[in-house]
């Protein structure tokens, strides 16, 4: 008997959380993704595993599912979490009742919590105000988004999905009032590049259809002439050159714009700001939000006022909150998600989106859906995700055994290790000599080399595989040898468009704080491409006769060197 069928479309942590889920309970899973996978808001988000505190006192529904899944992704995802601890900081302004009902409303929704006084907070966190007044202590972390919606995506290929990246759905099949499919076009771009047949169209059919698009998930139930009432919330965050904090700092006030601080490998992300937009794709994004991000952030940790940025980058929050609820502000509505069964609702079967929620709460989405639609295919197999590891995920004192066979000792080193998951042994034996490629993030070439075996000449998938590139010099001093990398595996051709394309995302993020050194930064950068190693002007466009130093250096004679 064949198995029932479905598409999931979007491959953002929602969209690959439920591909896994539908598979491994026997489901045959399609999951199509316009871009690559994390184009969306999964690839654009602050980093935060919420313990569920900044949710305590206003939406402790929400509060109480994000402190429920940290522990579980704690266990079944080690490798994707960095688990840094998280404070609510009390400034002299901010309000004592406040903080006694983040307290209760912390203690009510079971998340764990301990008030520092503001000497043991500054003991910790030496670089925070010393105007603050104390803190309540929470399991606030960092995860890597990138790392868990590849695991996710790996775990539903290894149950039987199809993963189809760069495939947009460009209209919903409806057959007799029924969704029966999606007709998508199949593109080219970031990715391991190994797509079909670029410019086509194909029509999928299956059973029943998710919509996973998050923010543009209106935009696909208007293709069966449905209203999703999607609310895009656009917000900043910005990243600064070092970690100067090694906790999540959150500002202990009623949730608003620029509170929260994210430590995330050798950097900092400020965070965030909360602007309703009409397009998720098309918004503007202006120096003033950064600006106002590093003046609010700065009364936190007045180091942050000096310091060097060395990106910006936005995200569009797929908020929702069910018609006529009619809440004024974003940022006051609903954390929640919502599952949004079409038949009933609607009267079209064969549909079922799922809308809103936080990354953090990604797989308990992805439960609740699957186990809706398992229920209208008739499939009764248990979900298994919140037990079974995500691949790559080990004991950590596995890892930590191997530490001294390898010399690893670095807080980088340890890092890189443990990104590599059960991983480590084989790729980190899998280049001689193995020098590092990217100073900044302590990358080594075997690294490098077993991203591009996946990502191909996607450098920008290889730069999210080991963060090369994404430290202090933002690419200025290694992305070439990344490229260089991809040599003569590919073609000079192919690895000058990867080098390219690599170059202009990291300068992407670079151009709304050129002020102070941050312009010095980016113009010494420009430099060192552009003059010394001409890139402005390329080398291979002017005829040089190469061949005509291979045979040894000239010497003042006019005779040759011997060559050594
Ligand atoms: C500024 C900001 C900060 C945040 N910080 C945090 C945080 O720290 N912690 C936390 O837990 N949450 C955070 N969130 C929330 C979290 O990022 C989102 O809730 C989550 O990433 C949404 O995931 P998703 O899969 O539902 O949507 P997305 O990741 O947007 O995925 C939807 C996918 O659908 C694809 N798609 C759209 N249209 C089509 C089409 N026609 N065909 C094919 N594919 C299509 C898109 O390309 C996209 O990849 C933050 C959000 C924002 C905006």
């Amino acid at each position: 008997m064949s198995k029932p069928s479905t598409i999931v479309i979007g491959g953002g942590a929602t969209g690959v959380g439920i591909a896994r889920d539908l598979a491994m309970r026997g489901v045959d899973v399609t999951l199509v993704e316009q871009g690559n996978l994390t184009h969306g808001t999964s690839g654009r988000m602050h980093g935060m595993l919420h313990s569920g505190g900044r949710y305590a006192v206003t939406d402790q529904h929400s509060a109480e599912d994000c402190m429920t899944e940290n522990r579980i992704l704690r266990d079944i995802a080690s490798h994707c979490v960095e688990m840094t601890g998280g404070l609510f900081v009390q400034m002299p302004e901010d309000d004592d009742e406040y903080f006694q009902q983040k307290l209760e409303g912390c203690r009510e929704c079971d998340i764990p919590v301990e008030v520092l006084s503001a000497e043991e907070v500054l003991e910790m966190e030496p670089y925070l105000s010393e105007d603050l007044e104390r803190a309540i202590q929470v399991p606030d972390g960092a995860i890597d988004p990138f790392r868990l919606c590849v695991a996710n995506a790996v775990s539903a290929e290894n149950h039987g999905a199809r993963i189809e990246t760069h495939s947009e759905v460009t209209d919903l099949l409806v057959e007799d009032g029924e969704v029966v499919g999606v007709e998508v076009e199949h593109k080219s771009g970031a990715g391991s590049r190994v797509h079909g047949n670029e410019g086509e169209t194909e029509a999928i059919y299956a059973d029943h259809v998710v919509n996973a698009a998050g923010a543009w998930a209106g935009e696909i139930g208007a293709m069966a002439d449905l209203d999703v009432e999607v609310i895009p919330a656009k917000g900043v965050m910005t990243i600064m050159n070092v970690r100067q904090v090694d906790m999540v700092i959150n500002r202990c006030k009623p949730r608003g714009n620029a509170d929260i601080i994210v430590p995330h490998e050798t950097t900092a992300i400020l965070g965030t700001t909360d602007e309703e937009v009409e397009d998720p794709e098309d918004f503007p994004e202006e120096k003033a939000e950064v600006d106002f991000l590093i003046e609010e952030m700065s009364k936190m940790a007045p180091i942050l006022e000096d310091a060097r940025t060395l990106r910006s980058y936005w995200g569009v929050r797929p908020l929702y909150e069910p018609p006529g609820t009619g809440t004024e502000e974003t940022e006051q509505i609903t954390r929640n998600y919502f599952v949004l069964d079409h038949d009933e609702r609607d009267d079209t079967p064969g549909l079922t989106t799922v809308v809103g929620g936080k990354f953090v709460t990604y797989r308990k989405m992805a439960e609740d859906c699957a186990d809706h639609v398992c229920g209208r295919l008739g499939v009764d197999t248990e979900c298994r995700t919140a037990d079974e590891p995500l691949p790559g995920s080990e004991d950590g004192a596995i890892l930590s055994d191997a530490m001294d066979r390898y010399g690893l000792r670095s807080p980088l080193a340890r890092r890189n290790k443990q990104r590599l998951g059960s991983r480590y042994d084989d790729v980190l034996s899998g280049a001689d000599p193995n020098p590092v490629v990217c100073d900044c993030e302590g990358v080594t070439r075997a690294e490098i080399r077993d991203a591009i075996e996946s990502a191909g000449t996607d450098l920008n998938s290889v730069r999210q595989q080991t963060r090369a590139s994404m430290g202090t010099c933002q690419g200025g001093n290694c992305s070439h040898r990344l490229a260089a990398e991809l040599h003569p595996e590919y073609d000079e051709e192919a690895a000058r468009a990867a080098l390219e394309e690599l170059y202009q995302e990291r300068w992407k993020g670079q151009r709304h704080a050129l002020w102070g050194e941050q312009l010095d930064q980016a113009t010494l950068n420009h430099a060192l491409h552009a003059s010394t190693m001409n890139r402005d002007r390329d080398p291979t466009d002017v005829s040089v006769d190469f061949e005509s130093f291979d045979a040894g250096r000239a010497v003042a004679d006019g005779g040759e060197s011997d060559g050594d």
